[in-house]
């Protein structure tokens, strides 16, 4: 319970996240990495922005977190990511060791943790993580289908 509190909080935080990246005209995806109650590492998607097919939210704050503590391992972390991370994403989430992945609404397009396929736990991975999903997912969701309204009335 008290737990659920948590990931709520934090994920309202890779909700603000996300709202940056709609403010810039890319898709509202946002991403927070957590160690000992602290955030480490933001993240929102800038695929446009940077012309970069790997600028995704998770990238940007894996990248974010591994520079401020100056290490490649993201022990004892937890990613907040409003979307389900695509292959790519849960590939990088596995190689930096991350502890436990919150995410909030699912990706039936491209969702590897759980959706399409679980490459977050996949034991034949010399890493899996711990995994929730469903934190604020009606929020999370909302964000990505008003963005696509507004973009088809334009
Ligand atoms: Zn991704």
């Amino acid at each position: 319970m008290i737990r659920e509190l948590e990931d709520r909080a934090w994920m309202t935080e890779a909700i603000a996240e996300a709202r940056k990246a709609e403010q810039i005209g890319e898709v509202p995806i946002g991403a927070v990495i957590v160690r000992d109650n602290e955030i480490i590492g933001r993240g929102y998607n800038l695929r446009e922005t940077n012309l970069d097919p790997t600028a995704h939210a998770e990238m940007v704050a894996i990248r974010d977190a591994t520079e401020r503590i100056g290490a490649w391992r993201l022990l004892d972390c937890t990613l907040y990511v409003t979307l389900e991370p695509c292959p790519m994403c849960a590939g990088a989430i596995v190689q930096s060791r991350v502890k436990r992945v919150v995410y909030g609404t699912t990706d039936p397009k491209a969702g590897c943790a759980g959706t399409l396929m679980n490459l977050l736990q996949e034991p034949r991975f010399n890493h899996e993580t711990e995994l929730t999903s469903g934190i604020l997912q009606e929020e999370c969701a909302s964000l990505l289908t008003q963005f696509f309204r507004r973009l088809r009335e334009r």
